[in-house]
């Protein structure tokens, strides 16, 4: 079924902007032409909330977080980028598998089942997810998925 992506996009940035009030930022951008976009709801949902959600848990209050959407012929990409506590390079190996969380966690809860859905989801979707961090410095998270 054929969706409006920045239109969902902008959504569901929306909703989890409204439970935050004040304490982060969210920007939203996005460039090419999304109004007939040919992908599943129930795969790109998970993927995307649990990707802004991390990002927004793992980074300073005030902090801001990047979010971007663009398209070529074959390809959609989502880039979600933070200025938060980063991921250990041990951790990055690790990253995708169930209950697998890094030692800088701190007091920062969860179960570490997030990026597993997420993996999941991009699989399914036949797409590719990438990360790109650094520790105290930020993390982005790059999803590429497959126009049929
Ligand atoms: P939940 O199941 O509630 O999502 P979680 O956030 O701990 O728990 P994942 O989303 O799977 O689990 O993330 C796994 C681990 O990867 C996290 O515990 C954290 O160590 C690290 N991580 C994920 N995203 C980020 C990020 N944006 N910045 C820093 N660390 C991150
Ligand atoms: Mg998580």
């Amino acid at each position: 079924i054929p969706i409006d992506l920045v239109k969902f996009c902008h959504n569901l940035v929306e909703e989890i902007q409204t439970n935050a009030g004040d304490k982060y930022q969210i920007i939203f951008t996005h460039q090419g032409e999304f109004t007939e976009t040919c992908l599943d709801i129930n795969l790109l949902r998970p993927i995307l909330s649990n990707l802004l959600a991390n990002a927004v848990k793992y980074s300073p209050q005030g902090g801001v977080v990047t979010f971007h959407l663009f398209s070529n012929d074959t390809t959609i990409t989502f880039q979600i980028k933070d200025s938060g506590i980063g991921i250990p390079p041990e951790a990055q190996k690790y990253l995708f598998e169930s209950f697998h969380r890094a030692s800088n966690v701190g007091k920062i809860k969860g179960t570490g089942l997030g990026l597993s859905i997420v993996k999941r989801c991009v699989d399914i979707h036949g797409g590719e997810i990438s990360v790109d961090s650094e520790v105290n410095v930020g993390t982005t998270f790059t999803v590429k998925l497959p126009l049929t």
